[in-house]
């Protein structure tokens, strides 16, 4: 337990103040202070640690009361496709070929511009802010359109310029695709404290060898994140099987030089024993997504595994048209439950660590680890408090229980990204959601049905899933 420092507090004022609340920090300690007390410094938080009993709060420009609910540190989505919101509940219930084929690569084809992916972007990002989601990782076409939105929102990204060796959004030429995603890091890297750049290759079955190669040799030039979709499914293993060496996926990512550090890669549910100390041993961050492997029946990833071996694992919704929600409360719960289901147990994925994955874990994932993910000084002021009100927080007996097994987006009250308050009291300070509601709805109706088993030509593909 951290000791209070009252002379040290009323040396200077803070810009903001959060006090009455359950500090839940996802430091390597697991601390949890019960009257606990925050204190910010511009976009930092500068003091964390039980309100002193006997003397007058330090002096704040802001104070807020969380009122004996909870504050975890802001949630980290660690994979996303920002504008496929507009393609939430399109369709659902298929087959992931179907799906792909007849709905989502059609409507891609058509659909997504620099406008619909504007409109789509401001959407997820309000959806997320509500949802206690500070900091996400995305990846898709027109990024630069996705960097423009997210900054207007004020949340915190890694936002990756999707590769794809087909015509894309963006891209009609796929010889130019590696350029164009470094031409985009280099456009963001300085732009804004909030937005950092990546490269995203959609899968090593849409990239070939040489462009999964020159797209990593381009984010290592730059020294950003470099994304991509894995393992996914059953068929892109077998699919893979027989290209050198040993038949094995991660082998030829390793052989490609993409396995390090600073490599994401995204679900792994197919991996071997093989390829989970390959990843660790290269020191690969993992995201699952437990709601979209579920709902395409990709199959359940191995993270209790990956977990042992190591490896940091982060928690994501990933797109609106394959999850159908932005809601990491809700992928926390189904992430402990589905692998307790799965055959560790009921002691497997316990609250703490599944906490753990949807912030502290996913920040390292995405290479933000030392700015985000935990409650401790010096840190990202990135918080979101639960509402003690709700009665789904009522009682409070464990709040990493209450906030894993009892939490939605339903109970966040106020969000807070880099010490500006982004929601209070559920409502979105800066963004016009009205607004943003009624242009998406206009997107969806342009939309429609898209037509079903029209045959689709290899360059109209460039989807994420
Ligand atoms: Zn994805």
């Amino acid at each position: 337990m951290m000791a209070p420092d009252p002379i040290r507090l009323s040396l200077r004022m803070y810009d903001l103040l959060i006090h009455n609340a359950w500090m839940v920090t996802v430091n390597a300690q697991g601390d949890v202070i019960p009257d606990g007390m925050i204190g910010i410094h511009g976009d930092v938080i500068a003091h964390i640690g039980p309100t002193p009993p006997d003397a007058p709060l330090p002096a704040a420009r802001e104070t807020i009361d969380a009122g004996q609910g909870i504050v975890l540190p802001g949630l980290v989505n660690a994979h996303t496709h920002l504008p496929m919101t507009v393609f939430r509940g399109m369709a659902d219930d298929l087959p992931l070929q179907a799906w792909l084929t007849d709905h989502i690569f059609p409507a891609e084809a058509t659909h997504i511009t620099p406008d619909t992916v504007h409109w789509g972007t401001l959407l997820g990002c309000a959806e997320m802010l509500l949802a206690g989601i500070t900091t996400c990782c995305d990846g898709y076409f027109l990024e630069d359109a996705v960097a423009l939105a997210v900054a207007m929102t004020g949340m915190r990204a890694v936002l990756g310029q999707g590769v794809i060796d087909f015509p894309a959004p963006g891209v009609p030429d796929p010889a130019e695709n590696v350029q164009t995603a470094a031409a985009f890091v280099r456009q963001w890297k300085h732009r804004s404290p909030l937005i950092t750049p990546s490269i995203f290759c959609h899968s090593p079955y849409t990239c070939s060898d040489k462009t999964l190669a020159h797209a990593k040799a381009a984010a290592a030039d730059e020294g950003v994140l470099f994304q991509i979709h894995v393992a996914e499914t059953r068929e892109e293993i077998t699919a893979d099987g027989g290209r050198p060496p040993n038949g094995s996926l991660t082998a030829r990512l390793a052989q490609l030089g993409l396995l390090d550090a600073d490599t994401l890669l995204v679900h792994g549910v197919w991996f071997s024993p093989t390829d989970i100390e390959r990843v660790a041993q290269n020191g690969c961050g993992i995201a699952h997504c437990p709601e979209s492997n579920m709902k395409l029946a990709a199959g359940i990833a191995p993270v209790p595994a990956f977990l042992q071996a190591g490896i940091p694992v982060g928690i994501g919704s990933d797109g609106c048209a394959s999850n159908n929600n932005q809601d990491l409360l809700r992928e926390m719960d189904m992430a402990a439950k589905l692998h307790k289901v799965a055959g560790g147990g009921p002691t497997a994925m316990p609250a703490p660590q599944v906490l753990a994955m949807a912030t502290r874990d996913g920040a390292r994932a995405i290479g933000l680890g030392d700015h985000t993910g935990t409650i401790e000084k010096g840190k990202q002021a990135d918080l979101v408090i639960l509402d003690s009100t709700h009665p789904a927080m009522c009682p409070i007996y464990n709040p990493v229980s209450q906030a894993v097994y009892a939490g939605s987006g339903d109970v966040v009250r106020d969000t807070i990204v880099a010490g500006r308050v982004r929601v209070r009291n559920r409502t979105l300070v800066d963004s016009p959601i009205d607004g943003i509601m009624k242009q998406v709805r206009a997107i969806g109706r342009a939309i429609g049905k898209p037509p079903i088993h029209r045959p689709i030509a290899d360059t109209e593909k460039g989807s994420c899933s």
